[in-house]
């Protein structure tokens, strides 16, 4: 339920919220929505900031390019922009505070920071004290690492994780800005290094078996029915007889990488997973969508595999009514063996079932295959057909060898049987070795502590001098203004601690007023609408504590709430005299709507502009 505003008039809410993703505007509207934008309401401004000069985060730069109905919210974002009590700074990237010497009392900006360079570094102690609460919600922006011999940095090419796969197709800078490359391969590089073309590359291997592994899948399956061989020049090449690539050719995915899976040759995808059939991490939805890709068949599962899960899950189903009906747990819980979850894995298992039925009945037709692989952990990637030590890429050698192989452990359930049902799985000891051109890790993304997502902690920082203050705002000139240094990180979790979205201390206390949601908050869990619930949830909850001006559940009353730094509408001032382009909302519908422009020049969504130096070109 939504917290209702008192009728008499409450303090103003001045809320910085760092990440400008599906967390932090559905947040912002939220709160926006809740305090009604007339006269005789209370006042309310909200500040997102994102290192990127453009907003949307996860739906511009994670969402798939042939899934534009998830993309659609960014049109509800844009109308969210449009409230006069909300502003977008955009290319600011907030860190941590310094505790370096130099950082005492200047009023310096940061230059430069590791992947942004072309960002104002702002730390938190200079942000802070213009807000009254803050929330984060950056999400999770680096890879879970594989941490097998052959995953490590320079060891193999054509092994890439999910997400710089998911940025190179999504036009992320991190993977197209030639200055932020030359900054995250140390200045050996300002391309990527994904190549499609190079050697011939047929077979495609996937590790992980969660949605964004079938992300990765379909884009590559999407690519030309049959291939196209190049027709010089190198210009994007679009195909009637590939209705895959046609839905991408219409999309937003940029035209270099278009041109790539115009040429590729890719004709088998595998996907790999280190659990069973029942513990499969993509939702039914995007399952179909995979089994109806044009031009695409689906290797057919063993049906002994199958009836394996399908019992699996009876069993499952099972034990969970036994432990209800013994009151050790509550009926209307989810989890494995619920009555919702069964009904989930069932029709997964159908889908399954039906299109190994339908694959082992049909005559060929198919041009390109992709399958499931379960219970395979992988042990080792391996450049040749050898396997040993010396297949792996000589340390620091600037041109790796391909991959050209995988290790896997077989595994299976640690204790079978209906009376003790594990979902974890052991080695059974023995192995397999696959062929592969390319392989893809996608076991997950996961959350960065604020100093690592850009931060150059020894350049220096800006805390303001206390002379140089500017007038605090609120009813009493005396409270202080919050303050925070340094964002607390739980590096086992890879989250933000918190409960409820109310950030905790080292000792689990609550820091009043400082707030974190989405994937931040929980882990990168769910789908769009989970983060939408999960950030209403910390907006209604951020509305409630500045209306009680209680900062949590233990009543624990605030020093003073209300108070911050200028008036309702003022950025820090770092953020107003800085030298490097703050991109504001206005100029991120100019930025739009050129892309758009672009889009419709060359018959699709949008073209989007690949580096940020040409962003802030375009704007300026
Ligand atoms: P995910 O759903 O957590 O899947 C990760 C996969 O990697 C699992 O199969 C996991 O297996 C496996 N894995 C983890 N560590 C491994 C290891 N060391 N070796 C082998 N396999 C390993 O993560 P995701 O696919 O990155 O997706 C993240 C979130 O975004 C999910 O909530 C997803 O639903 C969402 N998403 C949604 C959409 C959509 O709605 N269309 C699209 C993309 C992403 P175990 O289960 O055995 O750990």
């Amino acid at each position: 339920m939504r917290p209702s505003l008192r009728l008499h008039s409450p303090p103003p809410l001045k809320l910085a919220i760092v990440g400008g993703g599906p967390s932090g505007f559905y947040a912002a509207s939220r709160i926006l929505q809740a305090f009604p934008n007339q006269p005789s309401s209370a006042k309310v401004s909200v500040h997102i900031y994102d290192r990127l000069p453009t907003p949307h985060g996860l739906v511009r730069y994670g969402v798939a390019p042939d899934h534009p109905d998830v993309k659609n919210v960014e049109h509800k974002f844009d109308q969210t922009l449009k409230d006069p009590r909300i502003q977008f700074f955009g290319n600011v990237n907030i860190t941590s505070s310094s505790s370096s010497p130099q950082a005492s009392n200047a009023t310096q900006e940061i230059q430069a920071s590791a992947h942004f360079p072309s960002a104002l570094n702002l730390s938190l102690s200079s942000l802070t004290p213009y807000y009254n609460r803050i929330l984060f919600s950056y999400g999770a922006s680096s890879s879970r690492p594989l941490k097998i011999p052959g995953s490590y940095p320079g060891q193999l090419s054509n092994y890439h994780s999910a997400l710089d796969f998911v940025n190179w197709y999504n036009g992320h800078p991190c993977s197209h800005d030639p200055k932020i490359l030359r900054h995250l391969t140390g200045g050996r590089s300002e391309t990527n290094d994904i190549d499609l073309l190079k050697g011939d590359k047929r077979h495609l291997t996937v590790i992980g078996a969660g949605n964004v592994a079938l992300d990765v899948a379909r884009i590559v399956l999407r690519s030309s029915t049959p291939f196209l061989e190049p027709s010089g020049g190198g210009e994007s090449t679009t195909s009637s007889q590939s209705p895959g690539l046609l839905a991408l050719s219409e999309s937003d995915i940029p035209e270099p990488v278009l041109a790539q899976l115009c040429k590729s040759k890719f004709e088998k995808v595998d996907i790999f997973a280190r659990r069973g059939l029942t513990e499969l991490a993509f939702t039914n939805k995007e399952l179909r969508e995979m089994l109806t890709l044009a031009g695409t068949g689906f290797s057919p599962l063993p049906a002994s595999q199958l009836e394996q899960a399908y019992l699996r899950v009876e069993e499952m189903s099972k034990r969970f009514e036994k432990e209800v009906s013994e009151g050790r747990r509550d009926a209307n819980e989810l989890g494995p063996g619920s009555k919702g979850d069964t009904r989930v894995r069932k029709r997964l298992l159908g889908l399954l079932e039906k299109a190994s039925k339908e694959m082992r009945s049909q005559q060929g037709g198919n041009s390109k295959i992709w399958g499931l692989k379960p219970f395979r952990s992988p042990i080792e990637l391996q450049a040749d057909s050898q396997g040993n030590e010396d297949t792996v890429a000589s340390k620091g050698s600037s041109d790796p060898p391909p991959v050209r192989r995988v290790e896997w452990s077989l595994t299976a359930y640690k204790q079978e049987g209906p009376a003790n049902i594990s979902s974890e799985v052991v080695s059974t000891g023995e192995s397999e070795v696959t062929e592969t051109d390319m392989v893809i890790s996608s076991v997950g993304y996961r959350s960065e502590p604020l100093d690592s997502i850009g931060a150059q902690p020894s350049l220096s920082t800006n805390p303001i001098d206390a002379e140089d203050r500017p007038t605090k705002f609120g009813s009493n000139p005396e409270g202080s203004a919050l303050e925070l240094e340094k964002l607390p990180f739980d590096s086992k979790r890879w989250i933000v601690p918190n409960r409820e979205g109310r950030v905790l201390d080292a000792e689990g206390n609550i820091i009043p007023r400082v707030y974190v949601s989405g994937w931040l908050s929980t882990g990168p869990l769910g789908v769009i609408a989970s983060t939408m619930m999960n950030s209403y949830k910390v907006a209604d909850n951020i509305i409630s504590d500045h209306l009680s001006g209680e900062s949590s559940r233990e009543g624990k009353k605030e020093d003073d709430h209300s108070s911050f730094l200028g008036e309702l509408q003022t950025p820090p001032r770092e953020v107003e005299t800085s030298s490097q382009r703050i991109v504001g909302k206005e100029d991120w519908e100019v930025l739009n709507a050129y892309e758009l422009e672009m889009g419709k020049k060359l018959g699709k969504l949008r073209e989007k502009i690949l580096s940020v130096d040409e962003m802030l070109r375009v704007i300026s």
